[in-house]
Order: C-alpha cells, then sequence, then structure tokens
C-alpha cells in the first residue's frame, strides 16, 4: 500500500496485550475506541515475552488461539501475531516501528492502552520515540485514574493531549486523547482466579473463549512458574 492510499483509506488501531486471556473488557475498549475515533482496524498484539510483566500462565498458542476465536466474527478487528512470533522480548516500539514501515508514513496509527498502561509508560522500551510512530488513546479503566502521572510522563501528556478525538486523523502520530469507553471492572487477573477457585467465568468472556478455557482447563492450576 502506497502512503497516499494509507491515509485515504483511515488510521489503525494498535492493541496489546497479554490476553490471558482476552475478554469483554478489552473487547469494549477496541469496539468503543474504533467507533469513537473511526478507526479502519485495531490490530489485536498478543505479546510475547513481556518485558515489564510477570511471564503469562498460559502458552503462546493458547493465548494466541483465544483472540482468534474472540474476534473471528468481526469485520475491523485483526489478529497481529508479530510479537508471538519474534525472539526475545515484544518490544511495542518494534511493533509499531514495522507497521509504520508496511502502512507508509502517513498513515494514522493510534496505540491503545488502559490507564493503568499508561500510567507505566514511561518504563517502556524507546517510551519518548513511540509518539514518533503513533497516537496514543487513553481509556479509564476502573480502578485506575489518571492521577498521579511521574513527572515527564505528565509533561508529555500536558503537550501532546487534545480534546478532540479528530485530531489523529489529522497527523500520523503524536497526539494523546483521552476516549470515555462503558467501565467495565473486568480482569484477566480476576478471571484466572475465579478459574483456579473452579468458579464459573461465563459472560465476562465471548462464549468460545469460554468454552476453549473449559476445553483445555485452563487457569486450573497454579501454574505461573511454568
Ligand atoms: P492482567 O489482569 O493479567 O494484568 P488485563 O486484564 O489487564 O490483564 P492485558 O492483556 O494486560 O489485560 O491488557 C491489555 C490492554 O487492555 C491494557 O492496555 C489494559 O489497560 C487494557 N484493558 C484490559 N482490561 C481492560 C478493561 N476492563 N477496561 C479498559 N481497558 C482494559
Amino acid at each position: 500500500m502506497t502512503a497516499l492510499s494509507a491515509l485515504t483509506h483511515g488510521a489503525i488501531g494498535i492493541l496489546g496485550g497479554t490476553f490471558d486471556p482476552i475478554h469483554l473488557g478489552h473487547l469494549r475498549f477496541a469496539q468503543e475506541v474504533a467507533e469513537t475515533l473511526a478507526l479502519r482496524s485495531v490490530h489485536f498484539v498478543p505479546g510475547g515475552q513481556p518485558p515489564h510483566r510477570a511471564k503469562p500462565q498460559t502458552a503462546v498458542a493458547d493465548r494466541v488461539m483465544m483472540v482468534k476465536l474472540a474476534i473471528a466474527d468481526h469485520p475491523m478487528f485483526v489478529l497481529d501475531e508479530r510479537e508471538t512470533q519474534r525472539t526475545g522480548p515484544s518490544y511495542t516500539f518494534d511493533t509499531l516501528s514495522e507497521l509504520r514501515a508496511e502502512l507508509g508514513v502517513t498513515c494514522p496509527l493510534v496505540l491503545m492502552m488502559g490507564a493503568d498502561a499508561f500510567l507505566g509508560f514511561e518504563s517502556w522500551h524507546r517510551w519518548q520515540e513511540i509518539f514518533n510512530l503513533a497516537h496514543i488513546a487513553v481509556a479509564h479503566r476502573p480502578g485506575a485514574a489518571l492521577g498521579g502521572m511521574p513527572a515527564p510522563l505528565a509533561q508529555e501528556f500536558a503537550q501532546r493531549r487534545s480534546n478532540d478525538a479528530q485530531a489523529i486523523h489529522r497527523a500520523p502520530a503524536g497526539t494523546i486523547v483521552e476516549v470515555p469507553i462503558t467501565a467495565l471492572d473486568i480482569s484477566a487477573t480476576k478471571i484466572r482466579a475465579m478459574v483456579h477457585a473452579r468458579r464459573s467465568a461465563r459472560y465476562l468472556l465471548p462464549p468460545a473463549v469460554f468454552d476453549y478455557i473449559n476445553d483445555k482447563q485452563l487457569f486450573l492450576k497454579d501454574n505461573s512458574k511454568q
């Protein structure tokens, strides 16, 4: 695709995560940000070896399969497996650099983050250079308000923040927009604990993911040391 056609075809969202497992909190987040920002598509990018957190409980293949099942019927949601196919730590900077090279210099890229993830953004590999590669859409998440940002992040936030969601279409990268979404107090941590305690996680996940977890008996053992 040429740079010009990428621009005409619209902005792309990127939602990275461990997805251990993917749940309705992720899916509503992607849906609502895609609508508010008029995105062309959202790439779901399961992380391989996450540099910022503990190792996932489930195998990469299971996490990828759960994302595949969760987004199977959505015309705008795309599974992007590049981080799980890379060796070494999964850096968002590398993912965005690759997407930028593939989609051209003018295509708006929007990195989507919950407020909890954004508050830790300063610790990400080459975080300030990420603003040259993508916009950031931050969504509030129950239990994670945007207050208390560390100073360098607060400074970037103050300089880059726009109240106009459509600003992301006027440049390929560099703006931060806050996107209000339906607050869903769902986390993968809570779901893992629930399943481990033999309680049902039904209605917190898409039915196909719920069935997959049951069939493969995921999260029943304390396999965090795997
Ligand atoms: P865990 O509980 O294992 O930390 P998680 O539920 O936070 O997992 P991740 O895969 O770590 O899920 O999250 C990927 C991205 O989705 C992060 O930016 C996170 O902030 C965001 N996110 C996850 N759940 C929600 C939710 N319920 N509402 C809004 N954003 C969410």
